[in-house]
Order: C-alpha cells, then structure tokens, then sequence
C-alpha cells in the first residue's frame, strides 16, 4: 500500500473500539486518533479546553462541536497525506462527518472504510461497568472474576489502571442514549458514500479482530 488506510472505527461506547485501535496501529503502523483521549488528555494538563470538556464529558454529553471539531481537525490534518490514521470517537454527529469530509478532501481523498462494530445493549453495559483504563497508554482493559484494581496492572505497558469518572452509570446510560439520538445517523453518511462495513462486536477481542481485519484488507 502505497497510500496509508483511513479508517474510521465507528460504534456505541463499550464497543470496543479502544481495544481494537490499539491492535490495528501496530499491525496497519498507521496512527491512533482517539478523540476521547485527546480529551482526557487536556484534563490531565489541567488547560482551558480540558477544563471545558469535563463537565460534558463527566456527564455523558458529547462536547460541543466548536470545540471538538478544531481539535480533532487539528490533529487528523498534523498527519501526512500518505501515512493514513485509525479515527476512534469521531465523527460522532452528522456535522462532524461533513467537516471531516471537507477537510480531508480538500487535501485529497475522504475516509477509506468505516468499520461499525455494534454491540447488544446487555453487553455494552456489562463492559462498562467494568472498564479500565492505563493512565500510561490510555489502552482499555476489564476486571476479570476475582481481581482487584490494586493488583492489576496494564497489559500493554504494565501502568497503572483507572476507572473513568464517566464510566459510572448515570453517565454511561446518557452515553448510549445520546450514540442512539446524535451519532447512529453518521453511518447513513457512509453507507451512502460506500465506505461502510459492519461487524458483530459481542464476541471476543480476537474474534472480533480477525473479521475487522479481513473488512479492512484490500
Ligand atoms: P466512549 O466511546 O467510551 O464513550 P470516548 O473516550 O470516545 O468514550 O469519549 C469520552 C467523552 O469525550 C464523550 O462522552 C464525550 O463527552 C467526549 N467526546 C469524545 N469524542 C467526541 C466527539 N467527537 N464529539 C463530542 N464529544 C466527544
Ligand atoms: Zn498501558
């Protein structure tokens, strides 16, 4: 591949695009975009945009897009022309993808697939409710039966965990509700552009990267 892939990986939260991200950058060696992160990130160093976006995100709305347009723009234009990107959280609204669309058109070609990977309601909450995060490399994990938080360390990086502040239910209830209401509409943007591939993320984290990867192959 002479031009590398855009891919936009597209679903509820809880679907498992964090996880799936993290496996791809490394085998596609394309960047992570995760505008969550970018986020999380500002927070972290305490500036006038992380300060903005918390309140939002603590309560499961999505922060305004004159907000997050520039920001993720920002960073998806930072990016040469022919190294290609994984986009996770973003677009998450109609006026998000055309922003998108203009911005990297107007440099050369739009998104080249967007994977959906959608999860039954049941499961999505189940995983949230026991989602962890890295503070080292922001990569997710979940608590299997009988660990604790104290002892369990990242397994990519061995860093410490952390449950998200908008991970708890209030939050993650308003999270899914507004997927359904804001976000869902973006995949008729893309299925109407023929870039659109869904696959079944209730399975397990391999199985479910065997059949994005095989959507994503040439
Ligand atoms: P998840 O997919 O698990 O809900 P993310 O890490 O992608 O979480 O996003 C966390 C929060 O950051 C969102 O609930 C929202 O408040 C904010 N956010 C992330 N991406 C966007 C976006 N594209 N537009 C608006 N808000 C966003
Ligand atoms: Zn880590």
């Amino acid at each position: 591949m002479s031009q590398g892939l855009r891919l936009v990986l597209f679903g509820p939260p809880g679907a498992g695009k964090g996880t799936q991200a993290q496996l791809l950058k490394d085998w596609l060696k394309v960047p992570h975009i995760s505008s969550g992160d970018l986020f999380r990130h500002h927070l972290r160093q305490g500036t006038p945009l992380g300060l903005e976006a918390k309140g939002y995100m603590n309560k499961g709305e999505l922060v305004p897009d004159s907000v997050t347009i520039d920001i993720v723009l920002d960073k998806v234009l930072s990016i040469s022309d022919d190294e290609g990107f994984i986009l996770d959280g973003f677009p998450r609204n109609p006026h998000q993808a055309n922003e998108l669309e203009k911005a990297l058109v107007g440099n050369s070609r739009n998104v080249d697939k967007v994977v959906h990977i959608h999860v039954s309601q049941p499961e999505l909450l189940r995983r949230l409710g026991g989602r962890l995060v890295c503070r080292g490399c922001q990569a997710p994990s979940s608590l299997g039966e009988g660990e604790d938080i104290g002892s369990k360390k990242c397994s990519q990086c061995g860093g410490e965990l952390y449950q998200r502040e908008d991970d708890n239910p209030e939050a993650v209830k308003r999270r899914i509700e507004i997927y359904r209401e804001e976000t869902e509409p973006v995949l008729g943007f893309y299925r109407e552009r023929g870039v659109l591939v869904d696959i079944p993320g209730d399975n397990t984290v391999d199985e479910v990267n065997k059949q994005v990867i095989s959507a994503i192959a040439p």
